[in-house]
């Protein structure tokens, strides 16, 4: 989730890197969460969500998926409206609410803690969920749409097509079982096998853009080193 922006100090331009991270999310009436709820403020880098079963914690992951657009049925639901804080103390709510709060940063070299905040960057996104079953997005509370708030989230890295930032319970231990290395079909190196561990890895860092490139230059490399070979016994 890196960007580069200038920062200008002191009459000196400087190029510096920023990223993306959420400060906190407003959860109201939200599966278990009933009324406004804040949750955060965030760490830069790691926070963790603790409590007894039950308590809520996959609930916040939930509503991460939902304001990122997942559908009812990918948020193990058949109709959003399930999603609706439903209680003996609040039987008739009327709407589900989730908002997430971002803002750009400039991480501090010397303190692991540390972030310069870049000025005016802060946006909030929030969807929020109906009776009737419809649900609408918002973007600093103007009206948005699905496509919108995608390209949003897109243009500063989230990557929403893979769902890579969000590795739900299921999936530690798919990506723990994975073998080293993905297998290719024989006879075709391109023909595409079952992932491994390597393949996963390289897809996220982004070096599997390098894989067909290196393939072209090592038989390249083979080719040389035979003739090589061949002159240099003709030599000896
Ligand atoms: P575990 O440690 O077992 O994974 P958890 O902390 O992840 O637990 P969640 O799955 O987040 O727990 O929360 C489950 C709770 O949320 C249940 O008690 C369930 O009754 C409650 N819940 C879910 N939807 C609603 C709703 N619409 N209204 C009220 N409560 C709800
Ligand atoms: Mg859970």
């Amino acid at each position: 989730m890196a960007d580069t922006a200038v920062k200008v100090s002191g009459g000196k331009t400087t190029k510096t890197t920023t990223r993306l991270m959420i400060t906190k999310m407003v959860l109201e009436n939200f599966k278990s969460y009933a009324g406004p709820q804040t949750i955060g403020p965030f760490h830069k880098r790691f926070s963790s969500v603790v409590g007894p079963n039950g308590s809520g914690k996959s609930n916040v992951i939930d509503a991460l998926l939902f304001v990122f657009g997942k559908k009812a049925k990918q948020l193990r639901l058949n109709k959003v409206s399930e999603l609706i804080h439903k209680s003996a103390a609040f039987p008739t709510l009327e709407y589900a609410a989730v908002e997430v709060h971002f803002q750009l940063i400039i991480d501090d070299e010397q303190d692991d803690d540390a972030f310069e905040v870049v000025p005016g960057s802060e946006f909030v996104v929030s969807r929020t969920a109906f009776k009737n079953n419809t649900s609408k997005y918002a973007v600093d509370s103007r009206t948005s749409n699905f496509t919108d708030v995608g390209l949003l989230l897109r243009s500063h890295g989230i990557d929403l097509d893979n769902n890579r930032f969000l590795i739900l319970q299921g999936e530690v231990e798919q990506i723990a079982m994975m073998e080293p290395k993905g297998k290719t079909l024989p006879g075709d190196s391109k023909a595409k096998g079952e992932d491994g561990l390597l393949e996963y890895l390289e897809d996220i860092i982004g070096s599997n853009k390098y894989v067909e490139q290196i393939e072209v230059w090592s038989a390249e490399l083979d080719t040389l080193n035979e003739k090589r070979i061949e002159k240099v016994n003709r030599m000896k």
